[in-house]
């Protein structure tokens, strides 16, 4: 299994890190319109390799040395800098998509590549990566929430004192400002949200849970502020997508695909079944009146800033 991930950054490195420590991939092809940086990148993540799993890490000059590649990450362009939304971005980094796209696609097999974007506004660019490469959409695969779903499953962890592997809990819509959480489908175990509350003894009032739901809105804010930019939470997030991809896991994420078309076109997460072939489902979460208008908004909002990009 080859893949390439285009933009060797903050986030491009360690994806590639992560990716790495899988296992599941024999050779990563790195690109960065910076050669330095994504030749100084494989050299270290190529030292790093030789205490782990056997990966060929190598970075590549031009397009043509990402031929053979089963996926391809996209992780290049402008991050948020402290107080700067991800539509911040919108303008710069539709132009690195317009960029990277048509390159990647005169370079791959067309009829199997899966498209992975990290890149934000992260449901904008793969509405725009779904039409300027013309592939189906459910190869063109957007983290999306799934990061947003981590945070929100972490600090209901620390707040309930359960595993977050026990918590069913999703954060849909942007993976932005706009997101949404989904209390109405949560469940712990095979209880819901509520019930494992009055079991344990635990309150979890409504002014307790829009605190949860801002505190997950803003997590990559106060990491930037911290610490300059995000990069473990969304490598472990691309990792995991990958590694679900190629063992055709059928496990259910939060990722962005788009669906419909024309004026209907709209990518935002939701819960999807993905595998092998990239997401073969969608499913449509158990919401409040409250939290399913709140969808609409979120997509409102994506659609509104692909309108001005194209
Ligand atoms: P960075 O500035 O550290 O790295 C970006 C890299 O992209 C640079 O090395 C740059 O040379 C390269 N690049 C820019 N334009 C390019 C082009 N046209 N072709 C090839 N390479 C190009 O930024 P970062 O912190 O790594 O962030 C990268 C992207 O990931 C940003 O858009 C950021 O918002 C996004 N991000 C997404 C998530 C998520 O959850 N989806 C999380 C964190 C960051």
């Amino acid at each position: 299994m080859k893949i390439a991930i285009i933009g060797v950054g903050t986030v491009g490195s360690a994806v590639a890190t992560a990716v790495k420590n899988t296992g599941c991939v024999h050779e990563i092809v790195l690109f960065d319109r910076d050669g330095i940086r994504a030749r100084a990148a494989a050299e270290d993540l190529g030292h790093a390799a030789s205490f782990g799993f056997d990966v060929k890490i190598s970075a590549v000059n031009n397009y043509r040395g990402i031929r053979g590649s089963d996926i391809v990450i996209i992780a290049a362009g402008a991050n948020q800098k402290p107080s700067e939304t991800r539509m911040d971005l919108l303008n710069k980094n539709a132009d690195v998509i317009k960029d990277i796209i048509p390159r990647v696609m005169v370079n791959v097999d067309a009829k199997n590549v899966k498209i992975i974007i990290l890149t934000n506004p992260l449901d904008v660019m793969v509405m725009l990566a779904t039409k300027l490469s013309k592939l189906p959409a459910a190869r063109v695969i957007g983290t999306g929430t799934m990061l947003d779903t981590a945070r929100l499953r972490t600090i209901l962890s620390r707040q309930l004192d359960v595993s977050t592997q026990s918590i069913n809990a999703y954060v849909i819509g942007e993976h932005g400002d706009s997101s949404v959480v989904d209390w109405t489908a949560a469940t712990v175990g095979a209880l819901s949200l509520d019930d494992f509350c009055k079991q344990m003894k635990i309150s979890l009032p409504e002014t307790t849970r829009n605190t949860i739901a801002h505190r997950v809105r803003n997590a990559a804010y106060e990491i930037i502020r911290g610490r300059g930019a995000t990069w473990d939470g969304i490598g472990a997030a691309a990792a995991d997508l990958l590694r679900c991809i190629i063992n055709d896991e059928h496990r259910i994420l939060t990722v962005s695909t788009v669906t419909g078309t024309g004026n209907d076109m709209l990518a935002m997460s939701l819960p999807r079944i993905v595998g092998a072939n990239g997401v073969t489902a969608t499913l449509r979460p158990k919401l409040s009146a409250t939290e399913s208008s709140a969808l609409r908004r979120s997509g409102k909002i994506i659609r509104k800033h692909y309108d001005e990009i194209i």
